[in-house]
């Protein structure tokens, strides 16, 4: 009898191969494992995913053995690697792919490392650490422990504003869960979330495992062991703790899940809501997403099948309409007219009297750099990166004026002249730079920070800094949309936002809800406590009427304005999207490819008629990293049919693909850009 491993690899390679498992290691080959086998003559790394014992080996294939295993425990375990193989389904990518994005990068771990795990206390319930809640909450609690114990998986919205209580109800819910030895997978999208949320979760359930990007790599390694292991219960982490191996799950909370950074930037691109939602499916259990200003497909599909069941999902929507502490905060919007001054004196004044109240402030301005633009006034055109179809801004380090692009991180010595006319260059518009500045030039007597991806270069950096504005040590905090979630300090009592309209003009039928949520969410940060808290959104054109309704805070007449236009260009959540992009570093060769690719999706749509195709086009952003791109987008309400039916294209067009050129796919893209 023989062992036969099959294995996957975390790289675009289709076939599965099989390897013969050599006796001398037959008992450390597991399911799961990492090993080195040779693949087309080099020596390559993969997964184990199935173990098959055969009598006779198949005298057509000429098998090789595994030469090296890597682990003492499973990388991963059997549900994972059904999932990966479902993740390749959906996201059109090989399933060794899809496994790569599920577990930390395992290390060596020593005996000790060992005994402290087999230490970890187990469950330790501490039910009188919860607060009581209101008739409110309660109510949405029951609905859904009610519905912990169906066996239909459900989905349920909890639309509460900014400090409504959210949390309370999750807390409950998770305490709910482990009293019927179930375990709960917690998803926020920020590690400064996470932070703040560790301690009230130990507070009441004992032990638990944290995943987030700012641990060591050993630190991760460890916490993923407890999960892989059983021992714990409750995991909380961003993104890919989605992919937790927590046995008997019993719910799975995203909390603010219109947040983008829920979607992975890499291929696969897979969304942590659609994997919640499949694992949802798997165990026949609760999601729940919670938000104040929810993703439009979110609140669409839950409010539309409220109660009711729906693509094999029963569906759920509540709301919280009140704040647990403090009420909402007054906002004001100011017309800026005289653009010269980075924020307006009616905005100073009202920071000047914050201080003397012995409040904070936060200002927010969603632009990094000092000046975003250096325009040339004969060519009529802004400098621009050379490897990117952006324009390059203006940075003031410490001791030097540089250049920089934001999307290659390209830069270079500042320049004053035109290189094609020679002309004197003009410096154009307010990055935050020049906010911060300008603001220690007038207020030198209050502590002034500035948080952007600049100065942020660990995670680290922005803990500490957040910490140390909650702590009341900073007077102004200022920063790009970094500074805009995560944030609960009692004493800040004033936002600002500049350039608050900006956001909605972005050629990308999403922006709109991007732009709203952040106004909405960042002016949630002011007065959260007793008092009332102001914000302040300075605008280019206050009638516009998404401004109004974020200055109202009023998200139901957004999203009826927002629906109607999806409606009217069938955008999601009447469709759903998939975007096909090459990248080359030659213009006619991306157009070239694209057309080839739009003419063979075009025949086939011509015979099955389940999509639209949109494109071939430019991508808005036609130039990054030196690479041209073009774009198709399809369009479709028969999702799963059209995957299908494009499938084998694609597969068969990446392979026609030279080597510098790269299709990428993205399914429900977050921008178009
Ligand atoms: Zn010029
Ligand atoms: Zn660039």
């Amino acid at each position: 009898m023989y062992r036969v491993a099959k294995v996957v690899f975390p790289f675009p390679i289709e076939e599965e191969y099989d390897y013969l498992i050599p006796e001398e290691l037959s008992s450390k080959v597991e399911l799961g494992k990492r090993v080195m086998v040779s693949l087309k003559n080099r020596e390559e790394e993969g997964i184990v995913v199935e173990i098959q014992k055969i009598d006779f080996l198949n005298p057509q294939i000429h098998y090789k053995e595994i030469s090296q295993v890597f682990d003492e425990f499973p990388v991963v375990n059997q549900e994972q690697i059904e999932l990966s193989y479902w993740v390749s389904k959906e996201y059109l990518c090989e399933v060794g792919e899809a496994l790569d994005k599920m577990y930390p990068k395992p290390f060596k771990i020593t005996k000790k490392d060992l005994l402290e795990l087999n230490k970890e206390e187990a469950i330790n319930l501490h039910e009188e650490n919860l607060v009581s809640l209101s008739t409110e909450q309660k109510s949405i609690f029951e609905s859904i422990k009610e519905s912990m114990f169906s066996s239909i998986p459900s989905i349920h919205l909890i639309q509460g504003i900014t400090g409504s209580g959210k949390t309370e109800i999750y807390l409950y819910l998770i305490v709910e869960a482990i009293k019927a030895n179930k375990s709960v997978l917690f998803i926020v999208p920020e590690i400064s979330i996470t932070v703040q949320m560790i301690e009230r979760i130990r507070k009441i359930v004992g032990n638990i495992a944290v995943l987030h990007s700012s641990l060591t790599g050993k630190q991760r390694y460890l916490e993923y062991l407890k999960i892989l292991l059983g021992k714990v219960r409750v995991v909380l982490g961003t993104r890919s703790a989605i992919f937790a191996p927590l046995r008997d799950l019993g719910l799975i909370i995203i909390d603010e899940e219109h947040d983008s950074s829920l979607r992975d930037n890499s291929h696969p691109r897979y969304d942590a809501r659609i994997i919640a939602k499949k694992r949802s499916e798997i165990y026949k259990i609760p999601l729940i997403l919670g938000s104040a200003t929810p993703q439009i497909e979110t609140r669409y599909f839950t409010e539309k099948y409220h109660n009711q069941v729906y693509d094999r999902f029963k569906y759920n929507i509540y709301f919280l309409r009140k704040r647990v502490l403090g009420s909402l905060p007054e906002i004001h919007l100011i017309e800026r007219e005289n653009l010269e001054q980075p924020i307006s004196n009616e905005l100073l004044k009202e920071i000047e009297k914050n201080y003397k109240n012995k409040k904070q402030s936060l200002i927010l301005l969603n632009r990094r750099g000092y000046h975003p633009y250096l325009y040339c006034k004969k060519c009529k055109k802004n400098i621009e990166c050379p490897n990117c179809s952006i324009s390059l801004s203006l940075h003031k380090n410490t001791n030097e004026r540089v250049l920089k692009c934001h999307y290659c991180n390209y830069q270079t010595a500042v320049i004053y002249s035109c290189p094609d006319c020679g002309s004197r260059l003009t410096q154009l518009g307010t990055g935050i730079q020049k906010v911060e500045e300008f603001l220690l030039n007038i207020f030198p007597e209050m502590k002034i920070v500035r948080l952007d991806t600049d100065v942020v270069n660990k995670e680290s950096i922005l803990q500490e800094v957040i910490q140390s504005f909650i702590q009341g040590d900073i007077d102004i905090l200022t920063g790009t949309q970094m500074i805009s979630k995560g944030i609960d300090a009692p004493n800040l009592n004033l936002v600002g936002v500049l350039q608050a309209d900006a956001g909605f003009y972005l050629p990308d039928f999403r922006s709109a809800e991007r732009a709203f949520s952040l106004l909405v969410q960042v002016a949630g940060r002011s007065g959260r406590r007793e008092n009332t808290g102001k914000a302040f959104f300075e605008v280019f054109d206050q009638d516009h009427p998404y401004i109004k309704w974020a200055v109202n805070q009023d998200y139901e007449s957004f999203f009826k304005e927002e629906l109607k236009k999806r409606f009217e260009f069938r955008y999601p959540p009447f469709s759903r999207l998939i975007r096909l992009l090459i990248r080359s570093p030659l213009q006619k060769k991306a157009e070239k490819y694209i057309n080839e690719l739009a003419n063979e999706l075009t025949q086939k749509k011509q015979k099955i008629g389940i999509y639209e195709l949109l494109g071939p086009t430019q991508a808005p952003i036609l130039k990054l990293h030196n690479k041209f791109r073009y774009h198709i987008l399809i369009k479709t309400q028969f999702f799963r049919e059209t995957i299908e039916n494009i499938k084998d294209s694609i597969k068969r067009f990446k392979k026609r693909l030279h080597e510098d050129s790269y299709l990428e796919i993205e399914i429900d893209p977050i921008d178009i850009l």
